[in-house]
């Protein structure tokens, strides 16, 4: 797989989106649930929007591997939700304890085209 030179999505950090019957996903473009991350009657919102799942895909769009992010990711054309911030992808590496976190975090500020 290659890596795309593209920012990640804030929608993956910013817009927990919940459907009625539940079911949260990562943004409100998710109408078929690709994105499902659980359900609230059985998982509380810390538990799912902090869990490994959406974890692993946020670092697949820090790392580029878009492929590997959210399944509705991958097709999205990413117009809605926006570029995370460099300075939220440290604080969250920082935060997460992701090994190499400096690196990665400079590396998305030189990929970011809302960047100055
Ligand atoms: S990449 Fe698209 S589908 Fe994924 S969280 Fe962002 S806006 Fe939603």
């Amino acid at each position: 797989m290659t890596a795309r030179r593209r920012p990640p999505c804030s929608g993956l950090w910013e817009t927990p989106t919940v459907h009625v019957s539940g079911d949260l996903t990562t943004c409100c473009l998710d109408d078929h649930l690709r994105n499902r991350l659980g359900n609230l009657a059985e998982s509380t919102l810390p538990e799912l929007w902090y869990g490994d799942r959406i974890h692993r895909w946020r670092m697949a769009q820090i790392e580029g591997r878009f492929d590997d992010s959210g399944p509705h990711c991958n097709r999205c054309h990413w117009q809605a939700a926006g570029s995370y911030p460099p300075d939220r992808v440290r604080e969250y590496l920082e935060r997460t304890s992701v090994p190499g976190a400096a690196g990665r975090a400079r590396d998305s500020q030189d990929e970011d085209p809302n960047s100055t």
